[in-house]
């Protein structure tokens, strides 16, 4: 007797030929064959009449054979021509150059054809797909109904993977087991698993197709879900956690001297921090929020927090330049207050390092700022009571963790200031809280955005050399998409700098180049000089770090724009328009720009809200290119999809969250079902998101 777990071979009409054919499609088990769902299906639902046929796509007959030829054609083509009839009429098929059809059929069979009806000295069938009936196929398969279209590999045909796909629901299906709590079932009113297989294989419908789809995407949401609840709820667990409830003395100074009043949103965040603070759980909370929007100096009052209890704060940039910002805004904002704020960078001298040690070792130091020169082994927190991490996807997983691994269950907060549609942020930070800040700073002005034509370069250098002698800084970027093309994009930026320096409207623009192909501490040293003012326009190849902070540059042009998403656009502008100045993004358009890509930068030049735009580039582009193909951490979904599911998502959320709340080892016996599918999920586990 065959189980769901049977390797595929056992099949009836398998074997173990076809058994190794199946296993590059990923197949190896009876299950793993239900779970390969077509990618698409074929309409064949309604058979006519042969003498109610028109010219369309999509027909579908049923006949008898009544003859059938080989036809040589004048260019060497062998056609195979047969002659079809039902109690209506005749009509001709042809299949084109495929002689060895006439070892295939029969006169006097019955079969099913389907396909395009064209006319050729009368009513023809072109290249129909075709169907043999025999006694003992009750069904229909591959006509006369919706039909699967399955992903295929070469000498597996789709005959041979629809036949054996309904073979086995047709044997198999009673033994499979209801993978999903049967409350959840109900209360959702989804299909159960064994009704949704058949359905999303051979639906009896679209409706059902669509029920179908909708079940098996739940379930692989739920599942991530459950997941990451139960991350979550393990990485809160330990009521060791440091709770600081105190009130204290620099948190109170220091919100009341801020020069701004804080925003609501930034209240709002402050507030989420200041509870995960005081409670015995661990935070882990992701602040989330367009650059410039002041997620730093909430990040500060949290630390103040901390600071008050007596306790220390590790706050973690990805370069240098940015922990150097963060320390002189620290340094800046905390003047004055009872609380020590040191700074520790890899090519800090060894002296200052020492004492920086010492004094973070003795807990003397409050607020350790750094790169990842803070992971590093000699670095002692003796009362480490809150990490902070800024623009978190550049870190990765391990560095994290080494930290964490420095304090007894430290609060974790995570900056970021890449705008994550919905979906996306409930499947990348699923097991973090979220705190958003949608809401800049009063008095923020716009940046004026443009695309503007590559013939009004001319123009565009004229305004850029005006800005200049005015004082301003800009910056000119080369998109870097593929490491392939580095040569070739450092070429060009080369080039550009070069064509610049010389070009008659910006003599005296001082120039500098930034590029892909540097070091790190090469591009530092670039991006330095630029903030003291030592060049004018800098030339970059490379992306510009999010959130550097120069507010003295007021102007960005960006070379061949449609290369980058909307998102990265949008993050790239706002490293202008950080200052009193008023602020441009130029985009300049590609002489052969489509007008698809065109009315993309559209959306950029008439929306500010970093949000809205990471939805509409998430619609444009799809999650991988979303988020970059690299490195995106995203599980591959088979059914799910983040773009179109977004509210089922939510809904599976729910209820995983809900079901770990009620029952958090999951031992009801109602959740049977969940306990062991969760079990059966390695390989899902291993594409969690940063562990
Ligand atoms: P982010 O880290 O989100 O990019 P920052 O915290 O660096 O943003 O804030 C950007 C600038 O705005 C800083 O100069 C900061 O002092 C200022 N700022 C922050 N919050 C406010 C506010 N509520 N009102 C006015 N200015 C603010
Ligand atoms: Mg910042």
């Amino acid at each position: 007797m065959l189980k769901p777990s049977s390797p595929i071979q056992y099949l009836k009409g398998v074997g173990p030929a076809k058994a190794e054919l199946f296993a590059k499609l990923g197949i190896s088990t009876v299950m793993d064959l239900l779970r390969h769902y077509p990618r698409a299906y074929i309409d064949r639902t309604t058979i006519g009449t042969i003498a109610s046929l028109a010219p369309a796509q999509n027909c579908t007959v049923m006949g008898t054979v009544v003859g059938f030829q080989v036809r040589p054609t004048r260019d060497g083509r062998k056609d195979f021509i047969m002659v079809l009839s039902d109690d209506t009429g005749t009509i001709e098929c042809i299949w084109f150059n495929q002689p060895f059809l006439q070892r295939v059929f029969k006169v006097g069979q019955p079969v099913v054809v389907s396909g395009e009806v064209g006319y050729y000295k009368g009513k023809q069938l072109k290249n129909p797909v075709y169907e043999i009936l025999a006694k003992e196929d009750q069904e229909l398969i591959h006509t006369g109904r919706i039909v699967p279209s399955y992903r295929l590999t070469a000498e597996l045909s789709q005959k041979v993977l629809r036949r054996t796909a309904k073979r086995t629901l047709d044997t198999c299906l009673p033994l499979i087991r209801e993978s999903l709590p049967q409350h959840v079932i109900n209360r959702r009113k989804l299909l159960s698993l064994q009704d949704a297989l058949r359905q999303i294989h051979f639906p009896d419908d679209w409706k059902n197709q669509q029920r179908a789809r909708e079940r098996l995407a739940f379930e692989e949401f739920f599942y991530f879900q459950l997941l990451l609840a139960r991350r979550k709820r393990r990485a809160q667990e330990p009521s060791r956690a440091l709770a600081f409830s105190t009130n204290g003395v620099a948190f109170t100074s220091f919100t009341r001297s801020l020069p701004f009043e804080l925003t609501s949103a930034q209240k709002k965040a402050l507030e989420d921090i200041r509870t995960d603070l005081s409670s015995r759980r661990v935070m882990n909370r992701l602040l989330e929020g367009d650059v410039g929007c002041g997620k730093t100096v909430v990040a500060l009052a949290a630390s103040l927090i901390v600071a008050d209890n007596g306790c220390q704060v590790a706050f973690m940039a990805p370069t240098e330049i940015l922990a150097e910002q963060h320390f002189d805004t620290a340094s800046r904002l905390l003047k004055g207050l009872e609380v020590n704020v040191a700074a520790l960078y890899g090519k800090t001298p060894s002296k200052k390092k020492e004492r920086i040690l010492k004094e973070t070792a003795s807990g003397d130091t409050h607020i350790l700022i750094g790169t990842h020169a803070l992971i590093q082994d000699q670095v002692q927190f003796p009362r480490l009571g809150l990490i902070i991490v800024d623009e978190q996807h550049r870190f990765g997983v391990l560095q994290r963790a080494t930290l964490i691994g420095k304090g007894i269950f430290p609060h974790v907060l995570v900056m970021t200031a890449t705008p994550i549609p919905r979906t996306l942020a409930m499947t990348l930070y699923g097991d973090l809280d979220v705190s958003i800040i949608d809401e800049m700073p009063p008095g923020r002005r716009k940046i004026i955005t443009k695309a503007v034509a590559e013939g009004e370069r001319v123009k565009i250098y004229e305004f850029l050399a005006k800005k200049v002698r005015e004082g301003r800084q800009a910056y000119v970027v080369y998109p870097l998409v593929e490491e392939s093309e580095k040569v070739e994009q450092l070429m060009a930026a080369t080039e550009m700098a070069q064509k610049l320096s010389r070009h008659p409207i910006l003599r005296g623009v001082r120039i500098g180049l930034m590029h892909g192909k540097m070091r790190s501490d090469e591009k530092e040293e670039a991006m330095k000089r630029f903030k003291a003012g030592e060049i004018d326009v800098l030339v970059s190849t490379t992306v510009i770090e999010v959130g550097i902070d120069v507010s003295n540059a007021s102007i960005m042009i960006v070379e061949n724009p449609d290369r980058y998403g909307l998102s990265q656009l949008h993050q790239l502008r706002g490293r202008v328009g950080r200052g009193c100045h008023e602020s441009y993004c130029i985009l300049i358009k590609d002489r052969d720009m489509g007008e698809d890509a065109s009315r993309r930068l559209g959306i950029l030049a008439n929306c500010d809200d970093g949000f809205k735009i990471a939805e509409a580039d998430l619609a444009i582009r799809g999650p991988g290119e979303f988020l970059g193909t690299r490195q995106h951490g995203l599980p591959e979904f088979q059914i799910a999809d983040l773009v179109r599911d977004g509210a089922l998502l939510s809904l599976a959320r729910r209820e995983a969250f809900l079901l770990l709340e009620n029952d958090p080892e999951l031992i009801h016996p109602d959740n049977g079902a969940a306990r062991r599918t969760l079990n059966e999920l390695r390989d899902l586990s291993s594409a969690l998101p940063s562990a």
